[in-house]
């Protein structure tokens, strides 16, 4: 593809337009959180060997064969929770995905996992399997958040679990949650605090989002639970850049700091417009402009599946200008933002021509700076960068 080597302004993002990379969706929980919207069953682990079988026929239908197994450079496990299934069943899992996707050498292999499932024997066999890349979905830090959230851990279980992980896994990255009811500021910058004490390569910040649809939601309209205003969101949006980027962090991509070198390479796939291929259900795939999401129920997928139906749910052919555009709103949630040349050689556009109608009036208003070489966003800009990024499509 034209413009490879200059794309990106580090050598982990430049590599992001030849990886071969895979993501599987495990939608198994054991309990579905008030806030979650994602695709998962709660209590249906009876489920597991349809969802192995059905995995494995998705893979024969996308043309894929464990006789000629494809390598892959980064694999990502998400969910639902893909710890969540007992020993023996990740087990089987993981030789599933390991006889079609091999890792290539030096891959990134990231798992989602929860805090509480983490045993001695599941950290054994994801090491075994190669998991080099742990993604921690701790979301708080205090007790009393942790049960608002209907998390099964507790916060004094954190440190002595990185412990562990810590000599197993090449990087480790927390989840960080922050706008939820009850969390004040003085909260969030204790919450920073300690995770900058972790000294963990990677950490991942999300403002609490209420999807219709679930039960905080229901919550928010009987008045049980309150919104953390816009104003407090944003401070505690401003303390993470400040703390974590003091600490050493680099603020790469609006929701994600890493440690140089520790950013995750599979999601710089996605934000660099590369191709990926995704199985499960809601899993989303996208191969040389052509994007296609699967069905978004586990049993709807699952009897796709197992009846020969297609399991996509939707299916979009993107033309040249609208991929051009897609890619301006993915590079600009990344720290680089968008860099002319190399925007001009992947897509042969001049970023100005497509982007004239926006650009003075965002720069005017200081939520984009331009740097000649590159567009990118100011710290304000990242405030409200979801909102701005849109603006381009
Ligand atoms: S563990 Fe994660 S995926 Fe599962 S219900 Fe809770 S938030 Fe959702």
């Amino acid at each position: 593809m034209a413009g490879i080597s200059s794309i990106c302004s580090n050598p982990d993002d430049r590599a992001a337009l030849t990886t071969r990379s895979v993501y599987i969706h495990v939608p198994f929980c054991r309990h579905k959180c008030g806030y979650c919207d994602f695709t998962l069953v709660a209590g249906r682990d009876d489920l597991f060997d349809r969802y192995l079988a059905a995995l494995s026929q998705e893979f024969q239908v996308h043309g894929f064969d464990p006789s000629r197994p494809t390598e892959v450079d980064t694999l990502f496990l998400g969910g639902g929770t893909p710890t969540h299934p007992t020993v023996s069943q990740l087990r089987a899992l993981l030789e599933l995905v390991r006889d079609y996707f091999p890792l290539r050498s030096g891959a990134e292999f990231s798992v989602e996992a929860n805090p509480l499932d983490l045993t001695d024997e599941k950290i054994e066999l994801l090491s075994e399997f190669g998991v080099n890349r742990l993604s921690l979905g701790v979301q708080a830090l205090r007790d009393d958040l942790l049960t608002l959230l209907e998390r099964d851990h507790r916060a004094v279980q954190i440190g002595p679990l990185l412990e562990r992980l810590r000599p197993v896994f090449a990087s480790v990255s927390i989840d960080l949650m922050f706008g939820i009811p009850g969390q004040t500021l003085g909260d969030w910058e204790q919450s920073l605090r300690d995770v900058v004490a972790y000294d963990l390569p990677h950490v991942s910040t999300y403002g609490l989002t209420w999807e219709p649809n679930t039960a905080f939601s229901t919550r928010l309209k009987r008045g049980e639970l309150n919104r953390a205003d816009e104003g407090l969101e944003g401070e505690m949006y401003l303390a993470a850049m400040e703390y974590l980027g003091a600490a050493g962090y680099r603020h790469y991509e609006i929701s994600n700091f890493a440690r140089p070198g520790f950013e995750c390479r599979h999601h710089l796939v996605y934000w660099n417009g590369g191709d990926y291929e995704a199985f499960g259900p809601s899993a989303a795939r996208h191969r040389a402009g052509r994007r296609e999401t699967n069905v978004r129920s586990v049993l709807g997928w699952l009897s796709a599946v197992e009846s020969g139906r297609s399991v996509v749910g939707d299916a979009e052919d993107l033309d040249p200008e609208t991929r051009a555009r897609e890619l301006i709103m993915l590079q600009l949630r990344l720290d680089h933002g968008v860099i002319r040349d190399a925007f001009s050689q992947q897509t042969g556009f001049a970023f100005n021509d497509l982007a004239a109608g926006q650009l003075a009036e965002l720069l005017a208003s200081g939520l984009l700076e331009d740097t000649g070489e590159a567009v990118r966003l100011t710290r304000q800009g990242k405030l409200l960068g979801d909102r701005v990024a849109a603006e381009f499509l």
